[in-house]
């Protein structure tokens, strides 16, 4: 049932100071947009924490261009931490809109982050919490429409029944397309299963109730999504693409929260897309084709958003910040502006050569903290079939580059479990970790503080990437490979940590299944799952608990393989990255064959320029 619109903070502010961090719950911080004048209103959502979601950078970009349409407002709203929504529960309070306090079922529309996996049990919290229908196809005519979107979309089918679309790819105007195609068609008096026709016909746009899913002998045990009978929806759905990243407005997220949030600074988005092939890596596969916003949008974004935020610290964000063409000058010119001023510039991780470490020095002139490196594998071998185009004399050069320039803490992100891996590639990241190490003794001198963390987390092969038909390895087996790892590095200068292997697993499990994955998910919900993502409330008995009451092993599905021509749960939509392309990739993994980046090299063909009409777009010449 719809909820009237009202202001309802009323309700909610004697139970401040019942909660720890009320302010996550208080309306009104400096740079949010007052409720536009309607009719039409949006509710943008991030499924955690305000401190979690305020940063999101996707979420502001919405927030910021629907709220400039005419006649549509647009307000956020995040998950209630579980102090105040048991509280909220118990008062029978629905979840609010943080800008004007209006239950979040009385909005037209409802957009939700699929940021990662493991929010899954949170959106059902979302939807129960706010009292909307969870089921779409069960929902009443006037209920919101509720959309997903985010990095996560590409395998959403165990949570593609709590939404009436998902939009694929990028959500600048693709998310006023589908308001202003929403409202006419209320407008206009139609029924709620004609708009959502309407609403499959746009670039982007797939529409889960409009198909059916099918398991036969050529699919996997989840089956694949196939239109209904009688329903024109594509096929195969492609992402709506931005060709031209100039062509939209540099927004910041430059709202100041009442409180620390994870990432509290000024975050500008600098290029999107990555063509460097990392066949683990499902954003290189689902962003493609690169696109760079050129230099001038970005300081005058930085400058602009850094005025009227106050804050004194900007990210410049992307999946791989240093590879953008213009980078160097960007730094640099920035560095001339702010650096007198004691602003900081950061990037987000750093490429693993010399040129990397010179523009992390770059934008952290003044505060040499650490340095992130991902090398991924310990192995020259593993690394090829990886395609992760790094050396160990590419890792020796950062490293020695980067103890010069004053560092003294190195971090290096690996995987675990990756496919055809052995114990002796496992052996080889002990090996890389204290061979760094001693080169920053070697620079610094014998008696200098040098560290190396090693954060290694297990792999989960992701739909999308040439390593989708991969299985993930069986717990057990997980822990006896950390145990090998460990017994490798004796250097008491390197320090081993591991993510935990029970939630890789659900992770695994859940980019795994098909649509009848959502049956795990509502049991884990009734179970008490939520917050999965936290590592003080993740709980694996009970996602084991709900899995067997359904007859499900998770060990059994997450370290399935899956036949290179089976059909797939998410083979109906689509990045632009052909299967074809995927599976050669995989052959070429096996092979321990590398793909060069095609921003630097000719075309590999990946198919995503072709298919949707675009092509890299570059600011000037990558080096
Ligand atoms: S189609 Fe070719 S040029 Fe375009 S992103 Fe793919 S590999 Fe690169």
């Amino acid at each position: 049932m719809r909820l009237a619109r009202e202001d309802l903070f009323w309700r909610i502010e004697p139970l401040l100071s019942m909660v720890e961090r009320p302010s996550r719950y208080l309306n009104h911080e400096w740079g949010a947009v007052e409720e536009q004048p309607g009719p039409f209103h949006v509710c943008v959502m991030y499924p955690d924490v305000y401190d979690v979601g305020l940063p999101n950078l996707g979420l502001a970009i919405l927030y910021d261009e629907l709220n400039r349409l005419d006649g549509i407002s647009c307000e956020r709203a995040y998950l209630p931490w579980i102090d105040m929504s048991a509280l909220m529960r118990e008062r029978n309070i629905p979840l609010l809109s943080l800008e004007s306090s209006s239950p979040v079922a009385s909005f037209d529309i409802v957009g939700i982050t699929l940021a990662h996996e493991l929010v899954c049990t949170n959106i059902v919290e979302v939807l129960d919490l706010s009292g909307i229908t969870l089921r779409a196809d069960e929902r009443d005519e006037d209920e919101p429409f509720v959309v997903a979107g985010g990095p996560s979309v590409w395998n959403a089918e165990p949570v593609a029944p709590m939404f009436d679309a998902m939009l694929l790819g990028d959500g600048e105007h693709a998310l006023a397309l589908i308001s202003e195609c929403v409202r006419d068609g209320r407008a206009q008096g139609l029924a709620r299963v004609d708009i959502l026709r309407r609403l499959a016909k746009l670039p982007g746009v797939y529409v889960p109730s409009l198909y059916d899913v099918v398991v036969d002998q050529t699919s996997t045990r989840w089956g694949y999504a196939v239109p209904k009978e009688g329903e024109s929806v594509p096929e195969v759905v492609y992402k709506h693409c931005i060709e031209h990243l100039s062509d939209t407005e540099p927004v910041a997220q430059r709202i100041v929260p009442y409180l620390t949030v994870v990432q509290d600074r000024l975050t500008v988005e600098v290029l999107r897309g990555c063509a460097r092939g990392c066949r683990f890596c499902q954003a290189g596969m689902t962003y493609r084709p690169v696109r760079e916003r050129p230099k001038d949008q970005i300081i005058e974004a930085v400058n602009r958003g850094l005025q009227t935020s106050g804050y004194d610290e900007c990210c410049l964000s992307s999946l791989s910040t240093t590879d953008h063409s213009q980078c160097a000058d960007v730094l640099h010119e920035l560095y001339a502006e702010l650096g007198e001023k004691g602003v900081r510039v950061s990037i987000p991780s750093q490429r693993l050569d010399s040129f990397g470490v010179d523009m992390a020095s770059a934008a952290r002139s003044s505060r040499k903290t650490g340095l992130t490196f991902a090398p991924e594998a310990g192995s020259q071998r593993l690394r090829d079939v990886i395609n992760k185009n790094v050396t160990d004399q590419n890792m020796d050069e950062a490293a020695r580059n980067a103890f010069e320039n004053g560092y003294r803490r190195m971090k290096l992100y690996f995987m675990m479990g990756l496919p055809t891996e052995t114990d002796e590639d496992l052996r080889g990241i002990a090996r890389m970790a204290e061979r760094v190490a001693q080169i920053g003794r070697e620079v610094c001198g014998p008696r200098s503080r040098v560290t190396v963390s090693i954060s290694v987390a297990v792999f989960v092969p992701k739909c999308q990437t040439p390593f989708q038909w991969e299985g993930q390895l069986p717990l057990e087996e997980t822990h006896r490979r950390q145990h090998v790892m460990l017994e490798a590095a004796t250097d008491r200068a390197v320090r081993i940590s591991y993510h935990d292997a029970e939630t890789s697993l659900i992770e695994g499990v859940l980019s795994k299944m098909g649509r009848t994955g959502f049956d795990l998910v509502l049991a884990a919900w009734k179970n008490g799952c939520r917050f999965d993502a936290w590592t003080d409330q993740f709980d694996f008995d009970r996602w084991n608990d709900a899995a067997r009451g359904i007859g499900l092993d998770l060990e059994d599905i997450a370290c399935e393989r899956f036949d290179l021509d089976a059909r797939l749960p998410w083979d109906h939509v689509s990045p632009g990255v052909s299967k074809g392309f995927l599976q050669r990739e995989w052959r070429r993994a096996v092979d321990e064959q590398t793909t060069k980046d095609c921003t630097m090299n000719s075309c590999t063909g990946c198919g995503v320029c072709q298919t949707l009409r675009v092509s890299n777009d570059l600011a000037g010449e990558r080096q």
